[in-house]
């Protein structure tokens, strides 16, 4: 695997010349920013995927084409299919998190009077004083959906009443299409496919271009060959030792959030899974020595990106996949635009974090359990954020369920995985090592 070497690092500079507009300063600055940690690393698929994804959107606002912003529950694979240059709003604002770049935004949002910690979700609140000072992307659309929670749903209205720009908002149904299920209702999926259809009238309004059949049909072929490779990838990682290390399950759910129904993500997935493949055949693990494994059910601590490897090098712990990086919609049939519709629907209710959360607790709490079984986990960690309040009985819940099924020990703790102000990152790492150490090992 070649390496992010001197030559290609100037190359990718000289991508990023001229002016992408004053409020993509800071996304430029975040994109050099990345490439210089980048330098001297082995050049992968996945970090080729990024730095394009960032060029893109710069590119895009340079000649001129449409600019949506949508959330990180959400794969992009219709913007793709309708020649829109698709911003996971995340990436800006949680982006910020690991060098601390978001706090200044936050203490300005707090000043200001939009919310606290506790009632919006800092994962999108720094964008709200960044807009107020001109620093942060402003799309030519937006979009949302009312999943996985309230914070969200809140200060993406706050994103469109700051911006003016047009919005469109997914509502997302509450019971399963699946017969086999208890909570199977037969008017979810009908109900999927009618907003997703609105969606495609709407930008065709908005853009005044007509919805390509023949390139829907085409980027749901490129998202079912993303798919297979993902569902294989989180197969693999079952086996003992587990062949990826603590990150690799969320690079997945990146690719396909940001890059979902490209050729990109084709390339990046593929990537991941033939790495673990190919680990499993010579029996390599992701962390060497793995005697620790842990479920992650819930989302990463943002701001200290050096958690996972401390866990990894202190405890030859491996974290195997996580709430976010769990990227479970599978390949569909695409042979007419019907089933394309199908398929786009389908990812849509099962996206990571929406497929668990977007109903009664027993979707959150099957998929716990089977993650622990299947897994052949050791121990559960679930960092709660505080303004996730409609999943702090769900995380209790779960544990016990956990307890009683498997016996395996959970550790349940409050945090702010985007403010390392409010429980430091020692904090976080004196309770997990004491949970470790005193109660699984
Ligand atoms: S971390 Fe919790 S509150 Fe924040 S966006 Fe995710 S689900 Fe919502």
């Amino acid at each position: 695997m070649k390496k992010l070497d001197i030559e290609l690092f100037k190359k990718y500079k000289r991508l990023s010349r001229g002016s992408w507009g004053k409020d993509f300063t800071l996304w430029k600055v975040m994109y050099i920013e990345f490439l210089k940690k980048m330098k001297d690393e082995e050049f992968t698929p996945p970090m080729e995927l990024l730095l394009n994804v960032f060029l893109d959107l710069g590119k895009a606002r340079k000649e001129g084409t449409p600019i949506i912003m949508y959330p990180f529950n959400y794969g992009p694979e219709l913007f793709y299919a309708m020649d829109l240059a698709p911003l996971m709003q995340e990436m800006f604002s949680v982006g910020l998190a690991p060098f601390h770049s978001n706090e200044p935004y936050l203490d300005f949002t707090n000043k200001i009077g939009y919310g606290d910690n506790p009632t919006l979700c800092n994962a999108q609140r720094p964008l709200i004083g960044a807009y107020m000072q001109g620093v942060a992307p402003i799309p030519d659309l937006l979009f949302f959906l009312s999943t996985p929670c309230n914070p969200l749903s809140v200060s993406y209205q706050v994103f469109q009443y700051l911006t003016g720009v047009p919005t469109f908002n997914v509502d997302l149904p509450y019971w399963a299409y699946d017969q086999a299920s208890e909570f199977y209702d037969e008017k979810t999926m009908g109900y999927m496919i009618d907003q997703l259809k609105n969606l495609i009238f709407w930008i065709e309004k908005q853009t005044k271009q007509k919805f390509n059949i023949e390139k829907f049909q085409q980027t749901m072929r490129l998202l079912n060959q993303a798919r297979e490779n993902v569902m294989e990838f989180n197969e693999l990682l079952k086996t003992v030792p587990c062949p990826a290390n603590s990150i690799a399950g969320f690079s997945n759910t990146i690719c396909m959030a940001t890059r979902g129904g490209t050729y990109d993500a084709v390339k990046a997935t593929k990537y991941l899974h033939d790495s673990a493949a190919e680990n499993v055949k010579n029996g390599v693990a992701g962390v060497p020595d793995e005697k620790i494994r842990i479920a992650w059910p819930y989302i990463h601590i943002f701001f200290d990106i050096d958690l996972f490897p401390w866990l990894e090098e202190e405890f030859n712990a491996v974290t195997i996949l996580d709430l976010l990086g769990f990227y479970e919609p599978v390949p569909q049939d695409t042979s007419t635009i019907e089933k394309c519709y199908e398929s786009l629907a389908l990812g849509t209710l099962d996206f990571p974090m929406i497929g668990t959360c977007r109903g009664p607790i027993e979707y959150y709490i099957d998929f716990v359990l089977n993650y622990v079984k299947d897994y052949k986990i050791d121990c559960v960690v679930f960092p709660m954020q505080l303004s996730c309040k409609h999943t702090y009985a769900m995380a209790r819940v779960a544990s016990e369920a956990i307890r009683e099924e498997t016996g395996i020990p959970s550790l349940i703790f409050g945090c702010d995985p985007y403010d390392s102000r409010e429980v430091t990152s020692e904090a976080i790492r004196k309770r997990i090592s004491e949970f470790l150490t005193q109660i699984v090992m």
